[in-house]
């Protein structure tokens, strides 16, 4: 029944599949997952990344920047000073930290939003979805059954096991922020099995994400900021430069990532240049 379908609101989560959606055109999938790429990056500058340093405070003079860490092993604070510093922590972390801006940067890092996303992976038995129902990748979109995105495994089809990508939306719908781990998990599987009653059977494990809990993050990609929210976070604030994707026109994206860090490269080079 057509008229059925265009009432259900369907239409409303048919996106990413033309270009001008909001995200980068044509879209692919790296091989292993999006952590290929940042490990990609990791293979060839490895050795200048140091792991485990907690930033704790960004401080600048006219001369130079300061910034204290704490290794995260040892719990020893330790500085670096240089004569910049690109600073690429999430704008989430960065209204928490201690860090010497202007007035105007300080007041545009603070107007910055963060998405409140979170996911559930489910680990089944079995391929039901393909075994029983024919179904291989693709979308399950229901608003009543409050599950944002649930995703079919497009990859390693016809195998013994699979992860369903159980919940991928809004952190906070169905009061899944507050509840437990097993209390968001139990939510999910009530949902999910309207729709495929097997699911509960071939449950084995589940992990949860839901990033405003996470240390480091404090919330899933940024909102993209207005035109003029974004010039103030692209320029220089004295000796610091913001270069993360929240700066900048995709930050939900790694493409906004590499966007941002081409900015920040190029002004900081002509910077340098002119001595
Ligand atoms: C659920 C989800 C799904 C996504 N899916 C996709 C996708 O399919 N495709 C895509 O292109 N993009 C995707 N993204 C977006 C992509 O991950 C981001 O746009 C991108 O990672 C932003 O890059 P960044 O370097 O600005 O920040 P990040 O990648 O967030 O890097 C910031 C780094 O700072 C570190 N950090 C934080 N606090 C401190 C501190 N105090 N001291 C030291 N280090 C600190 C963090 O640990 C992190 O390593 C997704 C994001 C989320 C949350």
């Amino acid at each position: 029944d057509l008229s059925a379908l265009l009432k259900s609101g369907f239409s409303s989560r048919v996106r990413s599949l033309y270009s001008g959606t909001g995200g980068p055109d044509p879209l692919f999938q790296p091989i292993g997952g999006m952590m290929q790429i940042p490990l990609a990056f990791q293979k060839v500058i490895g050795e200048r990344i140091k792991l485990g340093a907690e930033v704790r405070s960004v401080s600048q003079t006219e001369d130079a920047v300061q910034v204290t860490y704490r290794d995260t092993t040892t719990g020893e604070e330790h500085r670096e000073i240089a004569d910049y510093c690109v600073c690429c922590l999430p704008m989430s972390v960065l209204k928490e930290i201690d860090i010497t801006l202007s007035s105007d940067m300080a007041a545009a890092v603070n107007e910055t939003g963060q998405s409140t996303s979170a996911k559930m992976g489910l680990q089944m038995r079995r391929r039901f979805w393909e075994e029983d129902d024919g179904i291989f990748g693709g979308h399950l979109w229901s608003r009543s059954l409050q599950l944002g995105e649930f995703s079919y495994p497009s990859n390693d089809y016809f195998s013994e096991k699979g992860v369903l990508l159980g919940y991928y939306g809004n952190g906070n719908q169905a009061n899944l922020s507050d509840k437990s781990v097993q209390g968001r998990l139990d939510h999910v599987l009530t949902q999910a099995s309207k729709v495929h009653p097997q699911i509960r059977d071939e449950f084995e494990s589940a992990y949860s994400v839901w990033w405003e809990k996470v240390p480091y993050s404090l919330g899933a990609y940024g909102r993209t900021p207005g035109l003029a929210l974004r010039e103030q976070l692209s320029k220089p604030d004295g000796r610091i430069y913001l270069g993360s994707a929240g700066t900048g026109t995709r930050p939900a994206w790694l493409e906004g990532a590499i966007q941002a860090a081409w900015r920040t490269v190029e002004t900081l080079h002509d910077r340098a240049m002119k001595g």
